[in-house]
C-alpha cells in the first residue's frame, strides 16, 4: 500500500481520493462549463495512483492529450461525516500541493457520450502529490494559499484558493454529507486556469505558497515520460 510522507517523517497510507471538478470561475470558463449554481462535479482518483515527490508522470499510450491540473490537496486526519464547515478544519492533517493529471481527450469524449470518467482521471500515475505539511504548521482556519506549476523553468499556472468557489472548509462539508471521509483520505480541490498538455522528458515543479507572506511551505517535483 502507498504512503502519504508528511514533513515530520509520520506516514499516512494513501486513501481514497477525491476531486474537484471547476472549482475556479476562469478554469470552468475555459472548460466551457455547464454548471448550475450549487452543482459540484466530484470524482474519485484509486489510491494506486498516487506518486511521490521525485517520482514519474508516465503518459499513457491511450491518450494524445495528457494535461496538467496543479492544485491544493488537503489530507484528512480524522474519520468523519456530516462536519459543518465551522468545524471542517479538525479533520484536516495536512496540506500539500498536486497535479491531477487528466487525459483530457478521453475525457472530453466520455463527456459527449455522458460516460464516466474514471479512465481519464484515474489512470496509473495520475496523482503526484507533494509531502504534506502538518495542519499544525498553520493558523487555523486560514488556508491563503497561492500554487504554481512551473514546466521546464516556465511558469505556466498560478491560483490563490481565495478564487475557489467552494472552500476547502465547504468541500469537506459536502463529501462528509456523502462519503465516510478516513484518516489518509485526499482530496484535490480544483485547478485555477492554465491548464495545458504535457509531453514525455518535461520537469515539473509545483508549489504551495502562503500567499500573505510569500514562502514556500512545500514543493513537487515530477518527470514526465
Ligand atoms: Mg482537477
Amino acid at each position: 500500500m502507498k504512503k502519504l510522507i508528511f514533513t515530520d517523517n509520520t506516514e499516512l497510507p494513501v486513501g481514497t481520493m477525491y476531486g474537484i471538478g471547476q472549482n475556479y470561475d476562469k478554469h470552468a470558463r475555459e472548460m466551457d462549463s455547464k454548471l448550475q449554481r450549487g452543482e459540484k462535479i466530484i470524482f474519485i482518483k484509486p489510491s494506486s495512483s498516487y506518486v511521490p515527490d521525485g517520482g514519474t508522470l508516465k503518459l499513457p499510450s491511450i491518450s494524445n492529450e495528457v494535461h496538467h491540473e496543479v492544485e491544493v490537496v488537503v489530507v484528512i486526519g480524522k474519520e468523519c461525516q456530516n462536519v459543518s464547515k465551522e468545524n471542517a478544519w479538525d479533520y484536516i492533517a495536512g496540506f500539500g500541493v498536486g497535479i491531477d493529471a487528466t487525459l483530457r481527450d478521453l475525457q472530453k469524449y466520455f463527456k459527449e457520450k455522458g460516460l464516466p470518467w474514471a479512465i481519464a482521471k484515474g489512470f496509473r500515475t495520475s496523482a503526484p502529490i507533494s509531502k504534506i505539511v502538518p495542519v499544525g504548521q498553520f493558523v487555523k482556519n486560514k488556508n491563503d494559499f497561492e500554487i504554481e506549476l512551473y514546466i521546464n523553468g516556465e511558469l505556466r499556472q498560478v491560483g490563490n484558493t481565495i478564487d475557489m468557489i467552494y472552500s476547502i472548509e465547504e468541500l469537506i462539508e459536502y463529501l462528509s454529507s456523502i462519503y465516510d471521509l478516513e484518516p489518509g483520505d485526499i482530496i484535490f480541490t480544483g485547478t485555477p486556469e492554465g491548464i495545458g498538455k504535457l509531453n514525455s522528458g518535461d520537469k515539473l515543479q509545483a508549489k504551495l505558497i502562503d500567499y500573505i507572506n510569500g514562502n514556500t511551505y512545500i514543493d513537487l517535483n515530477i518527470n514526465v515520460e
